[in-house]
């Protein structure tokens, strides 16, 4: 028993795909032990997590907490991702601050469960040199990317094509320029899934998908004309893959993130888990699927079109499409000029052709500096 005991790190365990994280390992106290958490601001839910949980080492973005026992607090998500004790590190920070520590796990020969796709979407040739050099995997855990790995498994042969389903986020149905004076309330309601802030925002623009798509691009070799999206509103059928016969894959199931996580933890193995929901194909009754009309959702083409130049251009888009959404949340901004505080960036971005690690991270900082003080009608540097 004591050898199975999978020993898991969580950076971002207080946000939404850390708290279902630690739910998974809840319904496995035989299989699954946290041994390091990490949040960034909530230190009330972290000192709860740590009481349940005990987990060895812990850092909070906040700095030391004030008493913790028998807990070694590290300085820093590096420090916490590489922590000897870890066999899987989960990682669901939001934006820039995954990277380094993806990165150092990878090449500390820890297997990461990847939730923040910004990391790819920032420096993917880099991340996914680092798990190539030090033969360590990255398990997706976003549903989409863990719906296609899910339906690569076990194949050999060639992929025609990905097809990547979108729910279209809360204002699927309605026309862009309708959507001027939509409230973050408004934004934040997601209509299948239950998910962070930043992320619920990205869906409602479909940002999200455009990112989605490079994440896939990176994560599976496959060209970009080789991926297509498609709006798919019931949510139940997370990506397929089409093989070079003709056949596609699909995979299915309810919209619950605790899905591809629990995939993520036990690959390659498979558990029952009584308490995620099960699938019943007659409930469902239909499935649909629809275009995705580019004039509905123009961050989508506006980010690929930058993303696919590559070098520190997707860094820089990421960096863009923070600053944008934390300015609507913040009613700073109106939800349509997203887009266009994204374009008004990237056209004043210096690319670097084959970035290091330090440039991306620079890069994408610098677009969120200089989309905030364009917002702010400070003069941008
Ligand atoms: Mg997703």
């Amino acid at each position: 028993m004591g050898e199975r005991l999978k020993r898991v790190a969580i950076l971002g365990s207080t946000g939404s795909v850390g708290t279902q994280t630690l739910d998974v390992i809840r319904s496995f106290p035989g299989e699954l032990r946290v041994v390091a958490l990490a949040s960034g601001r909530n230190d009330k839910l972290l000192q709860e997590q740590i009481l349940e949980f005990r987990p060895r080492y812990v850092h909070s973005g906040n700095g030391p907490l004030p008493q913790s026992d028998g807990i070694t607090q590290v300085s820093d998500l590096v420090q916490l991702a590489t922590c000897p004790d870890a066999d899987i590190v989960v990682v669901a920070t939001v934006g820039v601050a995954g990277l380094r520590p993806t990165i150092a796990a990878l090449r500390a020969g820890r297997p990461v469960a990847l939730a923040n796709k910004e990391v790819i979407v920032i420096a993917g040739e880099q991340v996914m040199a680092a798990s190539r050099e030090s033969g360590t995997p990255i398990l997706p855990v976003d549903s989409e990317p863990s719906a296609v790995w899910q339906c690569m498994a076990g194949e050999t042969a060639a992929v025609r094509r990905l097809i990547i389903t979108a729910s279209g986020g809360a204002f699927r149905g309605r026309t862009w320029d309708s959507l001027a004076d939509v409230s973050p309330e408004e934004a934040l309601k997601h209509p299948t899934w239950r998910m962070g802030r930043k992320i619920t925002i990205d869906s409602a623009t479909l940002a999200n998908k455009a990112f989605e798509v490079v994440e896939a691009h990176y994560l599976f070799g496959i060209p970009y004309e080789q991926i297509e999206v498609v709006i798919h509103r019931q949510s139940i059928v997370h990506s397929m893959v089409e093989f070079a016969d003709g056949c596609v894959k699909a995979q299915i199931g309810p919209p619950d993130m605790r899905f591809p996580i629990q995939v993520a933890l036990f690959h390659p193995d498979r558990r029952a888990n009584p308490r995620l929901p099960r699938w019943n194909a007659v409930e469902t009754g239909s499935l649909t699927f629809e275009n995705m009309e580019p004039a509905r959702y123009p961050c989508f083409n506006l980010i690929l079109e930058y993303a696919m130049r590559g070098g520190t251009w997707p860094a820089a888009v990421a960096g863009a499409d923070e600053a944008a959404v934390d300015l609507f949340l913040g009613r700073a901004i109106r939800f349509t000029s997203i887009p266009e505080v994204i374009k008004t960036t990237l056209a004043a971005h210096s690319p670097i052709e084959s970035p290091s690690v330090d440039d991306a991270i620079g890069a994408a900082r610098w677009a969120r500096d200089f989309a905030m003080a364009f917002a702010a009608g400070r003069a941008p540097r």
